[in-house]
Parts: structure tokens; C-alpha cells; sequence
């Protein structure tokens, strides 16, 4: 089947992130096995440099099972500020080739390169001249995959790491994808992948030739998508940030250091996550509706509870108080291994009227300038000085910002920062 309109989409996603981003700024590190970790004690690796990748360091290892692989391997505490800085840098260089670029992720993009040949030469020209400036940039290096649409160029991407230039062609793709498994199509993970395996469906071959009707009935309305997905179809737009949905919610969630069960600790760690949303929402304007609390128990059991609650808000006490109230309510059976906090039902605060304060009726109007005045300093020195710099008198204890960004990052707007 052919696409009605034909486009060219190019898929550019750096090699080995963070792990790059530490060599080029420290030749110390250069050529060396070594791994980006978080600065808590669970942390786990979230790159690992193809050196270390050589000797058989995966993501997501411990820092336990990592060492016992490879005692010479290097850790290097994430520093995500370098992350997000290099990543706007980049996407401020793939705006130079086309005004449709996607960013959809801290490293990964999608450009609409569709009818830009006539003045920036041949797809390849242009991954080329891609991969050039952002070398020259910021010492780095991308992978490039160009296709007829995003599932294709995703695919293509990953065919040549580290430093690829890959283009697929329309008439290239069935035998691309003839003998390609299943899950490696962006967006068919573990789950699907098996149930798809129980029908007797391995390769995307298996998957675009299985009647429809048949996946239909087995994936309700995603079985259509899975059709295609195995024909190598794709529709989907590329869309800049300001053409994409707004964000449905905002949240934080932590790992603890090792599981907890006093209430008190358990306390203080939703102050910190209510802190962290509240900065959040007040730096993008948003105010919600409906708070939601997630906890982890040490057997990996998970609950969410939410309270939506008459007036939105932005502020961290107003959230703290209603996430502490849901934990509160539940008898906690065993020590908590993860907290996550969240607002939704975001409505855009107006900023000509003082509405940090809102969550509590009965503050007054002066006391809530206050309040308002109180935050808003404090996330102007936070922005400038780093997230803990100024925070509530009871977080000081053990406030430990070793979170590593969420690879989900994008260089603009909020984001929600899924549990995991
Ligand atoms: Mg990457």
C-alpha cells in the first residue's frame, strides 16, 4: 500500500547520551567504559558508554551488578543541567533544516524534511550536513534515519548506531521489515510482543499479513494500528511542540534509598514531592484540580489514590496537604519503596491574578500575597542555584536531588515524569 501523500521523514537520536555529553566535556573520560548513574544509593546505570557497552554494560544495571561485570567501569553522577543545555543547543540546530521538528525526547527528534531538497540538497545531503553541524556544535555525535514516515525513520535510525546515516526508501521497506521481530517497531513492547507471539506472530511480516478482523478482535481498536505498524504505515503527523496536546498532569516520584515505613519520613518525602510539583506548576502557570498520590510497597505492589479538591492550585503546601491526607487514609501493610505525587485537571493560571493561595479558602487575601511573593522568590533562587537551594525548614534532613532526568525531557514546556 502506498502512502497518498509521499514525505520524508528524518529521525535523529544521539548515540549514547549522557555518556557522550561527560566524554566531550572531560577528555578524562574519553574512550574510557563508563556509566551515568544517579547520585542515590538504588540507583541504577542510564547509559553506559559504548566502551562500557563493549564489555557488557546494559541500562538499568545496578551500580552492584554493573562493578561485578566490570571493575575498571567509571560512574559519573548524572549532572542533567549539562543534558538539558546540550539537548536545547541541538534542537536549536535542527531548526536550521526544517521549522518541523519534533523533539520527542532529552536526545531523539523528528523533522519533516518533505520538499526542503531544492534548497538543502537530497535527504542524505541534509542527514549529512545534520550530522556535521551538530559535531561541530557540540563535539557529539547522532545517528540519522530518513524514511516515508516516522515508524520507518525510528526504525532506521537504529541501524547504524553510534554515528549512522541510514535512509530507507518506500520500495525498500517490506524487505526491511520481512524478517524485523515484532518488538522492534517503537511501540509494541513486552506485553503486546507476547501476545502477539501466542497467535503465532513473530515478524512484522506475520503481523501486516494477519487479518485484521482477527487482531481487531484480539486488540479492540489497536489491532487496526497493529496492521499497519506491520506493513511499515504510519500516518502521523510531525508536530512542533506548540502544535502538540498540552499536558494532561505533572508529577514527581522518588525511589527511596531503601524502603521506609515511618510515617514521619514517609511525611516529609511527599512535602519534598509537593514542593517539586508546585515549583513545577508555578513556573509553567498551571494550576490543578485533582491530586494524586502514588505508592510502591517493597513487593513492587502499587496503588494510586487521588482527591480532587473545589479550587485548582500551584501550591506546594495546598498539594502536600491533600497527598498527605490520601496517605494517611491508607493502612500501610509493608515498608514503601517508591512515592509519586501529581496534580492534574490542569487549568492555565492567570497571572494577573494571585492564585497560589486559592487551595485555602480561608486565607486571607494579604496573607495569600504573601504566600504568593514567599514562592515565587523561592523559585526564582532555585531556578538560578539549583532545585534544593531554598526549600520548606523540614526538608532540609534529607533532601537529596539525585534524580536523573527523565530521558522523556523535551527542551520546552512541562512534562509529566511517569513512575516507573
Ligand atoms: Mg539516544
Amino acid at each position: 500500500m502506498k502512502n497518498t501523500l509521499q514525505r520524508t521523514i528524518l529521525h535523529m537520536d544521539m548515540d549514547a547520551f549522557f555518556a557522550s555529553v561527560e566524554q566531550a566535556a572531560n577528555p578524562g573520560l574519553r574512550d574510557r567504559a563508563i556509566a551515568i548513574v544517579g547520585a542515590g544509593k538504588r540507583t541504577v546505570v542510564t547509559t553506559a558508554s559504548y566502551e562500557a557497552r563493549a564489555l557488557g554494560i546494559k541500562t538499568g544495571m545496578s551500580r552492584f551488578e554493573a562493578t561485578k561485570i566490570c571493575p575498571q567501569l567509571t560512574f559519573v553522577i548524572a549532572n542533567n543541567r549539562k543534558y538539558t543545555d546540550t539537548s536545547v543547543r541541538i534542537m536549536k540546530i535542527l531548526e536550521e533544516f526544517s521549522p518541523l521538528v519534533e523533539p520527542c525526547s532529552v536526545d531523539e527528534a523528528f523533522l519533516d524534511i518533505t520538499g526542503t531538497e531544492k534548497c538543502l540538497g537530497s535527504p542524505e545531503q541534509i542527514g549529512r550536513n545534520i550530522k556535521t553541524r551538530i559535531k561541530e556544535g557540540t563535539g557529539l555525535t547522532a545517528s540519522i534515519g530518513i524514511g516515508p514516515n516516522k515508524l520507518i525513520s525510528k526504525l532506521a535510525s537504529d541501524i547504524e548506531k553510534p554515528d549512522g546515516l541510514v535512509i530507507v526508501k518506500e520500495e525498500d521497506v517490506e524487505a526491511l521489515l520481512k524478517d524485523l521481530p515484532v518488538n522492534e517497531l517503537c511501540g509494541i513492547g513486552k506485553k503486546t510482543t507476547s501476545a502477539l507471539s501466542a497467535l503465532g506472530i513473530h515478524t512484522c511480516a506475520d503481523l501486516g499479513t494477519y487479518p485484521i478482523g482477527q487482531l481487531r478482535a484480539h486488540f479492540g481498536i489497536t489491532g487496526e494500528q497493529l496492521s499497519l505498524m506491520g506493513r511499515g504505515i504510519d500516518t502521523r503527523r510531525v508536530m512542533t511542540t506548540g502544535e502538540q496536546e498540552p499536558v494532561k498532569s505533572l508529577g514527581h516520584s522518588t525511589t527511596l534509598p531503601k524502603d521506609v515505613s515511618n510515617m514521619e519520613d514517609l511525611a516529609r518525602i511527599i512535602l519534598q514531592l509537593s514542593e517539586a510539583v508546585g515549583a513545577r506548576a508555578r513556573r509553567y502557570n498551571l494550576n490543578g484540580k485533582t491530586i494524586t498520590i502514588t505508592i510502591r510497597f517493597s513487593d513492587f505492589r502499587t496503588i494510586t489514590r487521588r482527591k480532587t479538591i473545589s479550587t485548582p492550585t500551584q501550591d506546594s503546601h495546598a498539594i502536600s496537604k491533600v497527598a498527605l491526607a490520601l496517605m494517611d487514609a491508607e493502612r500501610l501493610s509493608q515498608p514503601v519503596r517508591l512515592l509519586g505525587v501529581s496534580i492534574s485537571s490542569l487549568s492555565n493560571s492567570d497571572p494577573d491574578l494571585a492564585q497560589h493561595g486559592q487551595g485555602d479558602l480561608f486565607q486571607d487575601k494579604e496573607s495569600r500575597i504573601k504566600t504568593d511573593k514567599r514562592l515565587a522568590a523561592m523559585d526564582r533562587v532555585n531556578r538560578r542555584y539549583g532545585s534544593a537551594t531554598i526549600t520548606w525548614g523540614t526538608l532540609f534532613k534529607e533532601y537529596d536531588d539525585s534524580g536523573v532526568i527523565s530521558p522523556a525531557w523535551r527542551p520546552s514546556g512541562p512534562r509529566k515524569i511517569d513512575v516507573k
